[in-house]
């Protein structure tokens, strides 16, 4: 561990973004970097709307997916080298990833009080973290989970790069239907948090024209640049 990071005591950091702008896999990499905990927030919301398929329950029905709460048995690893994704006992880290989790998610996140019962999870996590910082991304980390978080930061790329990146990492699905269900679940989740502009206080990171390492180390120096109080 360099003097830089030794010197960083529980930072907390915030990222936050459209779909395909990369924030999961950035963060998790800066994380590592940082020897930090890494939150993928997203993957709360795709588990709940998974355990809700599961158990057939019907996630345009809010009372319905409300009610599914109580049993709701999650577990996420924060590690970035042991990232698992856990629903009572049933690893679901790739399961949640599949199109209909994906189609039903904004559905069950648009509901406010599966927000609020998720947020205050995620503040857990945060304060549960036992490593010198936490990295948190999702699309209302650095405005309600974490506002006060160290590093708070907006990664955005344009719509074209966002649709090529997340294209290339479903290559069984046509670019053109990975297109249209990227801007329509960004379209219905913007209606519930805007994470397409920072705001006060948020720095943007525009990925557009840096490849992957670029953006990692983007992140990281932001990091290293912020004082903790
Ligand atoms: O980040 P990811 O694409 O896996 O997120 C899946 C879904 O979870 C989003 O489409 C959004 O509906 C919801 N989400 C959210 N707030 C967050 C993170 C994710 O509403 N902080």
């Amino acid at each position: 561990m360099s003097e830089n990071e030794r010197e960083i005591i529980r930072m907390v950091v915030a990222v936050d973004g459209p779909a395909g702008s990369g924030k999961s896999s950035v963060s998790r990499a800066a994380a590592r970097v940082l020897g930090f905990d890494y939150q993928d927030s997203g993957a709360a919301y795709r588990a709940l709307a998974w355990n809700a398929l599961e158990h057939g329950v019907d996630t345009e029905d809010a009372d319905a997916v409300i009610a599914s709460l109580p049993g709701f048995r999650y577990d996420i690893g924060t590690d970035p080298d042991d990232y698992y994704v856990r629903v009572d006992e049933t690893d679901v880290t790739e399961a949640i990833r599949e199109p209909r989790v994906t189609a039903v998610v904004s559905a069950v996140a648009r509901i406010p009080v599966v927000r609020a019962y998720l947020v205050s999870l995620f503040r857990e996590v945060i304060e549960g973290s036992a490593r010198p910082g936490i990295i948190t991304e999702g699309r209302d980390i650095t405005t309600v989970v974490s506002p006060d978080a160290n590093v708070r930061i907006l990664l955005t790329a344009t719509e074209e790069a966002r649709m090529a990146r997340r294209s290339a990492e479903i290559p069984r699905e046509s670019a053109t239907v990975v297109a249209q269900q990227l801007s329509f679940r960004d379209a219905q989740d913007s209606r519930v948090v805007d994470f397409m502009n920072a705001a006060e206080g948020v720095t943007t990171l525009d990925s557009t024209d840096l490849d992957f390492d670029q953006t990692v180390q983007a992140v990281v120096a932001l990091v290293r640049n912020a004082r903790v109080d």
